[in-house]
This record gives structure tokens, C-alpha cells and sequence, in this order.
């Protein structure tokens, strides 16, 4: 079978869904979906995206957000 061409694979972490809209949202410095106007805060150890306006830490590492 047909080797797959390998595409530009984004970092998993980069791949978020909206929990309002459910639509992808653009990740870059500072996550933002553009249907709910939403921005969310991101992880400064390792980059997670945190969709819970209220966790208190990361729930990729589990440090502590500021
Ligand atoms: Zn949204
Ligand atoms: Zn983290």
C-alpha cells in the first residue's frame, strides 16, 4: 500500500476543541476561539492549554497556575 505523505503534524498539546462551541481553537501564544471570543489560559511549565476557567493547576503536569 501507498506510503502516506507525512503531513505537518502540529504538537498534540496545539490540538484543542472549544468546550463552549466545540470548534478547534487557534493555539499560539495565547489560546483564542474566534466563534466564542473566548481566550484561555495556558500552562507556563508545559504548555497546556487549561479549558477550566476555575482549575487551580495544570492538568497536564499538575503544577500549580498562576
Ligand atoms: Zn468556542
Ligand atoms: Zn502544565
Amino acid at each position: 500500500m501507498p506510503a502516506k505523505p507525512k503531513k505537518d503534524e502540529k504538537p498534540v498539546i496545539c490540538r484543542c476543541v472549544c468546550p463552549y462551541c466545540d470548534v478547534e481553537i487557534i493555539v499560539e501564544d495565547s489560546p483564542f476561539c474566534n466563534v466564542c471570543k473566548v481566550s484561555f489560559g495556558r500552562c507556563a511549565s508545559c504548555g497546556a492549554v487549561i479549558m477550566e476557567e476555575k482549575a487551580v493547576k495544570c492538568p497536564s503536569c499538575g503544577k500549580p497556575l498562576k
